[in-house]
């Protein structure tokens, strides 16, 4: 199993995730980024790596 597969099965990580891209789609930016501080301050916590944020 690989990072990737580890961080789908997390329902905190899926729950954080589906959170933003609500809030992406109904272009809630502070939402968003918020959600966004939020998946990356839980994956650092609770898998102990550091996500890349996104290149737009
Ligand atoms: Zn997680």
């Amino acid at each position: 199993m690989d990072d990737d597969e580890r961080l789908r099965g997390c329902a905190v990580c899926v729950q954080i995730t589906q959170q933003m891209e609500r809030a992406a789609r109904e272009c809630h930016r502070s939402e968003e980024t918020d959600a966004r501080v939020k998946l990356r301050r839980h994956v650092r916590e609770a898998h102990g790596r550091e996500l890349p944020w996104p290149v737009w």
